[in-house]
């Protein structure tokens, strides 16, 4: 019997590989011999109804079964929303597009270091999502500003004791892992952000490093030394190892991790754990670097500690 496909993919055209996998399947199945194209592929960026509608009304006129086409349906409202109140938010600048947003949620809602935070700036469907750094009751985010960036742009639009409604999604394969006898935290850039609230709530004093690369070394950069240094002395924090690759002598934190390789060995074949934050590319370079090292000193990949639950990552 003749089996007829259809493709449809859902992403963000924030990602260079949009769609990608959706692409990759619409090929393969184009190659099979068992099967018969009912619709050229479709995309839709960004949850957009109208594209999601030009695929139902493609399908509907070749297929039998009938898919509701009403926009109305597929805008549902979001639910489970939170009100917040900005409680502060720092100032970009011209050395620095990053600005920091502290939240306290209007009543008690229960979430830590590592969860999310969706926002909905048009009160649609579209979300955009932030990582929580938590710590006594409160929110930070670190949000890097596009210019006209639909959520990093509403977020930086918020004034000091406006409200706003968000949604926290519990991310618990990416919480501080409090079993751990060591950790080390690798972010770049905003990544940095959940990494700020677990070094805060170290009250047990869990042996921490923290290696974060940035392009530039700025005021936000001189904010994360002050705070490394106030955590360090309470004992949060062993060391903060930064990288700017924007500087004189460029360096990113792969160039720290192979400069203290022996550190990750160790750290890693002794049980400790690995947490990786920021941007997609980042954990690709960071696995890829960790990869290697791993070969050479003790002869097991990457694939061993993470099947182990001892690199977690959370990257966008
Ligand atoms: C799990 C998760 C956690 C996240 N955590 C954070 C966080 O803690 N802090 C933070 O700042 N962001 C975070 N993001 C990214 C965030 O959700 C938005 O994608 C980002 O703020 C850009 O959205 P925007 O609406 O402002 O820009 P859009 O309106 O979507 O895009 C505006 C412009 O910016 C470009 N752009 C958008 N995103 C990127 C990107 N990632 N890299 C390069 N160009 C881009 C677009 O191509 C476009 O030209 C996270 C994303 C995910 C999936």
């Amino acid at each position: 019997q003749d089996v007829q496909f259809s493709v449809l993919g859902f992403g963000s055209k924030a990602y260079p590989d949009f769609c990608a996998y959706a692409r990759e399947i619409d090929c393969l199945l184009e190659k099979q011999g068992w099967d018969s194209r009912l619709t050229d592929l479709h995309t839709v960026n960004d949850k957009d109804v109208d594209e999601l509608i030009s695929w139902i009304h493609d399908w509907s006129s070749q297929a039998t079964i009938a898919l509701a086409s009403a926009p109305a349906i597929y805008s549902a409202k979001v639910v489970g929303l939170t009100k917040f109140k900005v409680v502060a938010k720092s100032a970009v600048s011209a050395t620095n597009t990053t600005f920091t947003l502290v939240l306290k949620p209007a009543s008690k809602i229960n979430m830590q270091s590592g969860d999310l935070i969706a926002i909905y700036p048009a009160q649609d469907q579209r979300e955009r999502f932030y990582s929580i750094g938590y710590k006594d009751g409160l929110v930070q985010l670190v949000v890097k500003l596009f210019p006209d960036g639909f959520g990093s742009s509403f977020l930086y639009r918020l004034e000091t004791n406006q409200t706003l409604q968000a949604r926290v999604m519990v991310n618990p394969s990416f919480h501080f892992p409090k079993a751990a006898n060591a950790v080390a935290v690798i972010a770049n850039g905003t990544g940095v952000a959940p990494f700020l609230g677990m070094i805060s709530e170290n009250e047990s004093r869990t042996p921490l490093r923290l290696y974060a690369g940035f392009r530039h070394r700025n005021e936000m950069t001189a904010h994360y030394v002050d705070f490394a240094d106030e955590q360090i002395k309470l004992g949060h924090l062993q060391q903060l190892e930064l990288a700017f690759s924007r500087e004189e002598n460029p360096q990113y934190v792969m160039d720290l991790i192979r400069r203290d390789a022996l550190y990750f060995v160790e750290l890693l074949e002794k049980g400790g754990c690995v947490l990786l934050c920021g941007a997609l590319r980042m954990q690709h370079d960071v696995e890829h670097t960790l990869n290697e090292l791993l070969l050479a000193h003790v002869g097991k990949t990457i694939a061993d500690y993470k099947e182990s639950g001892q690199i977690l990552t959370d990257c966008y």
